[in-house]
């Protein structure tokens, strides 16, 4: 066995255009021994488009237990490898976790490379808090589940990042009206890609909303945080303008200017930036 060990890269990959490859995940592609690889096929094809030859070992859901010995064999006699997913980061809502655990594990150095994620992606153009987040994923497949996990997170007041497939986004945007109420959201679909689209809405507004629900496509749902309890209105869907108006008044008391405390009850009740900025100045002009 080799002296020194190899050492486990992981590679991020577009998730839809294939300028946000970096120059960096090409050389690491190129230079490692073998690349595990989520679809072998898939990824072949994003390697053939950068020249990049190179032994590949399927790595994903299903068989993620089987091949963590044989890669960990690889990297212990001294064979770096690269671990990529169909797109994206890989080990974000995507097989890696349980690879990278092993490998610090068993002592190895594990590189991880900066690089394409949809939820990141979607967040940074979504107008919505960037400050504070928390990254859910895909909701669990069980209704109980799901109904715990949104309970659970009701009450953060960070913004919320969801995954969904096209087939699930309208039950899913009915539950989440349901379980944290009506709220500020942005659906960015296909992001990077041709037909790139953001939706910047409420919930609220959502439900009724079908026709381009049946659109296909990927989707990323940012969606509002909870008001702190010291401002929230009483319910979400019975906001009158003294609720609005209380509620900047109270971030103004903490020291938060009156614009920056106006966009910030308008992102988190979904109610317009205008009508909470009218509600005040009637407000403060009585
Ligand atoms: N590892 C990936 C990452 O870092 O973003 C996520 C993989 S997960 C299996 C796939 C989900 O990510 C899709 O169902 C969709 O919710 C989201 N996604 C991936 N690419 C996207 C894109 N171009 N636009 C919008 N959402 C995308």
């Amino acid at each position: 066995m080799s002296e020194t060990k190899g050492t486990l890269y992981l590679v991020p990959t577009p998730i839809g255009n294939l300028e946000d490859m970096t120059y960096r995940a090409v050389r690491v592609l190129q230079e490692v021994h073998t690349i595990a690889a989520e679809d072998t096929r898939h990824s072949g094809l994003l390697l053939k488009h950068f020249d990049i030859k190179k032994p590949l070992i399927s790595y994903h859901e299903h068989n993620k237990e089987a091949k963590e010995e044989p890669l960990l064999a690889l990297l212990l006699a001294g064979h770096d490898v690269a671990l990529i997913s169909d797109a994206g980061m890989p080990a974000i809502s995507d097989p890696g976790a349980e690879l990278v655990q092993a490998a610090i594990e068993a002592g190895l150095i594990v590189v991880p490379l900066p690089g394409p994620n949809a939820a990141l992606t979607a967040l940074i153009a979504s107008g919505l808090d960037t400050r504070e987040f928390t990254f859910l994923g895909f909701l669990p497949k069980k209704s109980s589940h799901r109904q715990a996990l949104l309970e659970r997170v009701a009450s953060y007041t960070g913004t919320l990042l969801f995954y969904e497939a096209p087939h699930r986004l309208q039950a899913s945007l009915q539950e989440l009206y349901k379980y944290l109420g009506n709220r500020s959201i942005v659906v960015g679909r296909e992001l990077t890609k041709k037909f790139e689209t953001f939706v910047r809405t409420d919930l609220a507004s959502l439900q009724q909303a079908e026709d381009w629900l049946t659109i296909k496509g990927e989707f990323v749902l940012v969606v509002g945080g909870a008001v702190p309890d010291e401002t929230r209105p009483d319910t979400a869907t019975t906001l009158s303008a003294t609720d609005y108006v209380s509620a900047v008044t109270m971030l103004m008391e903490e020291g938060i200017s009156k614009k920056e405390a106006i966009r910030e009850i308008a992102k988190r009740t979904g109610v317009s930036r205008r009508d909470v900025y009218n509600a005040v100045e009637m407000a403060l002009r009585d």
